[in-house]
């Protein structure tokens, strides 16, 4: 494993070179303007008709089409949402990339299960920050940043490292720190990540732990600062101190429950469910399907948000929330 910090950046390399970031959302929001006023030469490129373009304006960006800015640049970073790139690709990017170009994103989703194709002749890099857009910038304003991670897939020009390492800098990832991956292994454990621990399952753990509760007589409210509310203060301190950390800050009865009981709720039955997701990741099988889904309209995210928001959890949270000013 190797990390890279400032001190690896070759800070020249692009002094004399533009970088578009196509989309104005999360990432590219908080990556243009980080790199921006770090000194780079950024411009913006979004579709005219879209919220972004005036957002991104405000803001003090230059702000040109997608294809002006993709024609106009020597880097083009793709930060709009995975689902929609491979179609504004073919739309908008292919026909304004030149030869020695540099084809960048936040994450290999497109390139490694081959919905995008860059001709030969173009680097494809990929400098992801591990963090979401908000805490990109909020720890850049602060002075330090977010750790990042960096790959490179086709080397053309021989210098697509230095330029995908550079724009980590611009963005404030080389303060923390930049840890070289693969396309491969970044898109294949960011999407069993999100489906299995980070997104699907902590929030199925909290809903069943607060489930079990409420169908046992508890009061919601009671139920939800148990088995939602708290689980941010422990994953900080796992997230501050490790595993032993947190246990050293628990009551030596939390400590014992917790360590004698969780093997009886991440069950082996559990683990091999996360074998298999992984495995439909890795065959490109959930690739497909999410290409399917998007192609259908979205029937089924679009059922599977409508449960989401029906859940108990979520009304009796809304209110807590507001309650204790968490939330307005
Ligand atoms: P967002 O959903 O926030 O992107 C929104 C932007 O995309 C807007 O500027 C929007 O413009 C534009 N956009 C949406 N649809 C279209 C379209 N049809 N044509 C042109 N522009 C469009 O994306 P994220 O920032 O979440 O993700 C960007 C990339 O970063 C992805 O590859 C993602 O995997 C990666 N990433 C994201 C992280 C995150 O925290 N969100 C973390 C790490 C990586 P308009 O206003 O015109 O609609
Ligand atoms: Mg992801
Ligand atoms: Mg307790």
């Amino acid at each position: 494993m190797k990390m890279y910090y400032e001190k690896d950046v070759d800070v020249d390399i692009l002094k004399d070179k533009t970088v578009a970031v196509i989309g104005y959302g999360s990432q590219g929001m908080a990556q243009s303007r980080n790199m921006h006023e770090s000194g780079l030469n950024v411009v913006v490129g979004l579709r005219k008709d879209g919220a972004s373009w005036n957002k991104a304006k405000e803001d003090g960006l230059t702000v040109m089409t997608i294809e002006e800015a993709a024609a106009k640049a020597d880097v083009i970073h793709v930060l709009i949402p995975d689902e929609i790139q491979a179609k504004v690709y073919e739309e908008s990017i292919k026909d304004n990339l030149e030869s020695g170009n540099t084809i960048s994103f936040s994450h290999g989703y497109n390139i490694h299960f081959g919905y995008i194709n860059p001709p030969k002749d173009v680097n494809i890099t990929m400098i992801a920050p591990k963090g979401p857009g908000a805490m990109v910038r909020k720890t850049y304003e602060e002075g330090f940043g977010v750790p990042g991670l960096i790959a490179i897939e086709r080397d053309y020009t021989g210098d697509a490292f230095k330029i995908a390492l550079a724009m980590g800098q611009g963005s404030g990832l080389t303060r923390a720190g930049v840890l070289e991956t693969t396309f491969k292994e970044e898109t294949e454990t960011d999407l069993f990540g999100e489906q299995v621990v980070l997104c699907g399952g902590v929030t199925e753990l909290i809903a069943a732990g607060f489930q079990t509760l409420v169908d046992a007589g508890y009061q919601p409210e009671i139920a939800y600062f148990e088995t939602c509310h708290e689980v941010k203060l422990i994953v900080d301190l796992i997230y501050a101190k490790g595993f032993a950390g947190m246990w050293n800050d628990v009551s030596n009865t939390a400590e014992y429950g917790g360590l004698s009981r969780r093997k009886r709720i991440i069950t082996d039955e559990t683990r091999l469910e996360m074998k298999k997701a992984l495995e439909e990741i890795q065959t490109g099988e959930f690739a497909k399907e999410w290409t399917l889904e998007n192609q259908a309209g979205k029937p089924m995210l679009n059922r599977l948000r409508a449960i989401e928001a029906s859940l108990q959890i979520e009304k009796v949270g809304s209110k807590l929330r507001k309650l204790c000013g968490l939330q307005k």
